[in-house]
């Protein structure tokens, strides 16, 4: 599977980071996972329109996770070229009622014109979809927020932890992953609720023993150089940019 970084960035709009996306490629399908400002652009960077996304899974819905939803719904109508294929939308409790209200405020205009929106509400529980295996499970942020651990046909394995707190359930779903997708919002000396610190990620990343850690979300405090020296974690360490790519 390849793993690409499209958001390392946080709700603070920034030249250099779009918000919250990752894309994963295996065996033919696009996946997305959030779907920040600034992501659907960096789609287009990695050749991909709207005609090419086959599922997208939301870890929660903060703005800084979901906005670019929204023109990827209105572009979707071109009349042009319209989206065909049908779509599918993943997500905790709570999300499709979120969704169904943000498509009403805007009357029709994100409703698809030839092609379906299925909303698949997952919680604490493994799926299939197409070649991945997914397992999502409540980490600590807000009520509807659900961390993923996604393994592929080959046993290549990758956790996602969208926002997130220290909480077990974040160790169990990155336990001996090849890569670890892992928020690390503000320094040790801001710690906010709801969020990882330097010192929090990496007690959260031995525990779970992932072979490779990448950190990302990084709030305008964040100093990376400082994170890198006082990061004690065993194995490879990243500091997400935007279009950053793994191979698992
Ligand atoms: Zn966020
Ligand atoms: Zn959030």
């Amino acid at each position: 599977m390849k793993v690409t970084i499209l958001g390392s960035g946080t709700a603070v709009p920034s030249l250099t980071r779009s918000s919250s996306g990752i894309l994963l490629q295996d065996e033919g399908v696009n996946t997305l996972f959030d779907f920040g400002y600034g992501t659907l652009r960096q789609l287009l960077n990695c050749g991909i329109d709207y005609h090419q996304i086959h599922r997208i899974f939301f870890t929660h819905n903060h703005p800084d996770h979901i906005c670019d939803l929204i023109p990827f719904l209105f572009g979707s109508r071109y009349y042009n070229e319209p989206r065909t294929e049908n779509l599918e939308i993943v997500a905790g409790p709570g999300f499709e009622d979120f969704f169904k209200q943000m498509i009403n405020v805007f009357g029709s205009w994100l409703q698809p014109t030839e092609y379906a929106i299925k909303i698949i509400t997952q919680d604490e529980s493994e799926k299939s979809y197409g070649s991945l295996r997914v397992l999502s499970k409540k980490v600590k942020h807000i009520a509807m927020s659900r961390g993923y651990r996604v393994t592929n046909s080959k046993g290549a394995t990758l956790a996602i932890s969208g926002d997130t707190d220290y909480c077990q359930a974040m160790v169990e779903l990155g336990q001996n992953v090849d890569l670890m997708i892992l928020e690390c919002a503000f320094p040790n000396d801001m710690k906010c609720p709801g969020h990882l610190t330097p010192d929090l990620a990496s007690q959260l990343a031995r525990e779970a023993g992932c072979k490779r850690l990448c950190l990302t979300h990084f709030y305008p405090p964040c100093d990376l150089e400082q994170i890198r020296t006082q990061f004690k974690f065993d194995g490879e360490l990243f500091l997400a940019e935007d279009l950053m790519k793994f191979t698992l």
